[in-house]
Order: structure tokens, then sequence, then C-alpha cells
């Protein structure tokens, strides 16, 4: 099988199950020992945990006590978003998302307008990227936080964090930033991000499911949301300590982040320039726009997406659509409508994401395979066009 949607998870690396095994089996230690009892297990496990907080720091470039461990980016999102907003000034009333975020915070947003806040979206232009000038004029003094993700699930378009921290900043409000596509395909330093919340999961770079963490910078106002004492009390919950020795584990697994995204991009620009040639009616969104390395937005004609993923499914190729999918029907992208894209060419829209196990002879496999498939659909497509 050729694994193409890491974007959506990624296949966890061997050293990160290899050092989960000990934590969840318990037969070789006391790791398994919940890290707030006093006993010796427990102790074990408390030191472990601070390990593992330690390790995760230096790699995400933050203070130890600025890590909360979290069951991964949805919940991090969530309290970022809850624990700022229920923190701010009662003046501060009103949220900006990006119109782009994940389909999961848009709930959020929609949960925050039916509860009475006012919720304001940032615009994208049509290439995919960020209105920063339409930022700018959403900034005020009743703005209680502002959320944008670092880098676009299915696009892979890369947002000007730094730009509208420093708008946010000027309106006296919070920044909170959804990092879990970029964290792993890009340097990333939390010190220098501009952001005051990142959030981030570890099945996007190789880790387990189930286990993420939001980075809070020391001193900003926050209010908990799940009451308990772990996590300095801004997340409660015994800890999940296997899956955090993972997301550690999977971190420390990125000291070649540059050389990657490098390798990454050499094997899209393969892929895309060699489909192109080959179906010429083939077309990339946000192409020539700053984006992830190994994102490929794209459409072959309007063929429905559903007809390229069959073919995909094929070839042995696992990729995925840009269409939500609920109960039987498809809705065309967010991402895409807010980009302009008319319904039936957003509909058409497939990802191709590609990760740390893709290789040359996979893309050369698909650039001699997909093509011949495509060709004669497309050709019909064209003839019994209006
Ligand atoms: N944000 C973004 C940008 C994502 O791509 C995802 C995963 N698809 C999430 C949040 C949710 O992450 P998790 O699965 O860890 O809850």
């Amino acid at each position: 099988m050729i694994y193409l949607d890491h974007n959506a998870t990624t296949p966890p690396a061997p050293a990160v199950v290899a050092a989960m095994l000990p934590v969840l089996s318990g037969l070789s230690s006391g790791l398994w020992a919940n890290a707030s009892s006093q006993h010796g297990p427990g102790q074990e496990a408390r030191r472990a945990l601070g390990a593992m907080r330690t390790t995760v720091a230096r790699v995400l470039g933050c203070k130890p006590a600025e890590v909360v461990f979290t069951s991964g980016a949805t919940e991090a999102n969530h309290l970022a978003v809850r624990g700022l907003l229920d923190a701010a000034p009662p003046e501060r009333r009103r949220v900006v998302f990006s119109s782009v975020e994940h389909a999961g915070h848009l709930r959020l947003a929609r949960a925050l307008s039916d509860g009475g806040v006012q919720v304001d979206f940032i615009p994208v232009q049509s290439d995919g990227t960020l209105d920063v000038s339409a930022a700018g004029a959403l900034m005020g003094p009743d703005v209680a936080l502002v959320s944008l993700m670092a880098a676009n699930n299915e696009t892979g378009v890369l947002m000007p964090v730094t730009e509208v921290a420093a708008l946010a900043h000027a309106a006296g409000a919070p920044l909170h930033v959804d990092a879990t596509q970029f964290i792993g395909k890009q340097p990333f330093a939390f010190s220098t991000c501009g952001a005051d919340a990142v959030s981030l999961s570890a099945h996007k770079l190789q880790g387990p499911k189930g286990v993420g963490a939001l980075l809070l910078r020391q001193g900003v106002p926050f209010a908990p949301q799940t009451l308990g004492s772990q996590e300095r009390g801004r997340r409660g919950g015994t800890e999940n300590l296997a899956g955090i020795v993972g997301l550690a584990v999977a971190l420390e697994l990125l000291d070649d982040v540059s050389a990657e995204a490098a390798r990454l991009a050499g094997l899209r620009d393969a892929l895309e320039c060699g489909l192109a040639r080959a179906l010429p009616t083939m077309h990339v969104w946000s192409r020539g726009v700053p984006r992830l390395p190994g994102t490929s937005y794209l459409r072959f004609g309007q063929l429905p997406a559903e007809v390229v993923l069959h073919r995909l499914d094929r070839l042995g190729v696992a990729a995925s659509s840009g269409a939500a999918c609920s109960s039987g029907g498809s809705e065309p992208s967010h991402v895409l409508t807010a980009m302009g894209v008319p319904a039936a060419e957003a509909l058409a829209a497939v990802r191709l994401s590609l990760g740390r196990t893709t290789t040359a002879e996979e893309v050369a496999y698909l650039l001699h395979t997909l093509p011949p498939l495509l060709e004669p659909l497309l050709r019909e497509e064209m003839l019994t066009a209006p």
C-alpha cells in the first residue's frame, strides 16, 4: 500500500512504539502507576512524566511549565479558546477565528456563537492565503482572543502567525495557534513564534493517537476547563504516560525537519509536474504560495473526488478527498468554499499528503500508473461538457 494521507494521520515510528510498550505493560517497571500516587511506582511514573515534559519543552522551544498535556489537538484547541475567553476581562467578549480553521474548531466557533459570544471570521484570498488587512480590521478593544492555524490541513497554506500575533497583541488580545499540521513539517519554536497558546497532536508526527499538548505562555490569564490537580491545575485527569512518552519520542525524532521538508517538497513538485504534463486539465490549489512541503491539493478536470479515489484505491494508493462526508452526502470543503471555489470544482478535490515514509519510487509508480487510468475519463468528461 502507498500511503499518501499523512495529513490525516501518520504511521507511528517503530522507536515510538518500542518506547511506549514498557509503559503500557508495566511488567518491567512501575511506569503504569498513577503519577499522583505517593508510593514507589507512583514516584517512578512522576519522574518519567517530568522527564518527558522536559524533552517536549526542549524540542518545542518552551519552558517545561508551559506544557499542558492533552488528549490531542481537538482538546487543546477547545481548552485554549475556552480557557482564554473565560479569563478575559468582561468587556472582551468577541473572538476572531480564521475562516479556514479545522472543522472541529469551526464547530467550537458555532457553539460559542450559539452561547452568545460574537465570533468574527478572517477571510482568505482565492489562493488560500489569509487576508491580513481584514484581520487587522477585525481587531479591537472588545476582542478576547484570536485563533489561527499555522498551516491549513487541506491546502497546506502557511498562515502569517507572527503578523497576526502583532495585530492581536496591539489590540491587547492573546493569540492561539493550532500548529497541528505545522509542527514536525517546518522548524518551530514556541519562544519565538509570537503565539500565547499553541496546540499540537502526536499522531500527525509519527506519534500515537489520543495525545497532544497545549503550550501556554507563562503569565497569560487562563481559566482551566477540566478541573483537577494535574498539569498544574490547568487540565485535570490522570496523565496518559504511555502516550506522553510516545509524543516525546516522536518529537525527539524531528532533528532533521529542514532536510525532510526539502526532500518532501522535491517529491511533491515532481508529482505535481509529472501529473500536470500527463493530464493538462489537472489543477493544483495554492501552488504558488508558501505551503507545507508534502501537501498537494488538486482536482482532475471536474472528475468527482470519489471517482479518482476509487482509481487510486485500485492502484493501492490511500489518499483523501476534500469533502466532508455526513450521513451519506458530501459537502464541498469549507476551505475551498472560503477561497471562492465553485461547488462542482470543490467536490473534485483530492488531497495527496506525503510524509516521512514516502519514497521517490512511490511517486514514480503513481506517475506511471494514474494518468492512463484517468485519461479516458477526462476525455469523456470533455466530450460531454455542456
Ligand atoms: N487541527 C488540525 C489542523 C488538524 O489537522 C487536526 C487533525 N485532523 C486536528 C486539529 C485534530 O487533531 P486531533 O486528532 O489530535 O484531535
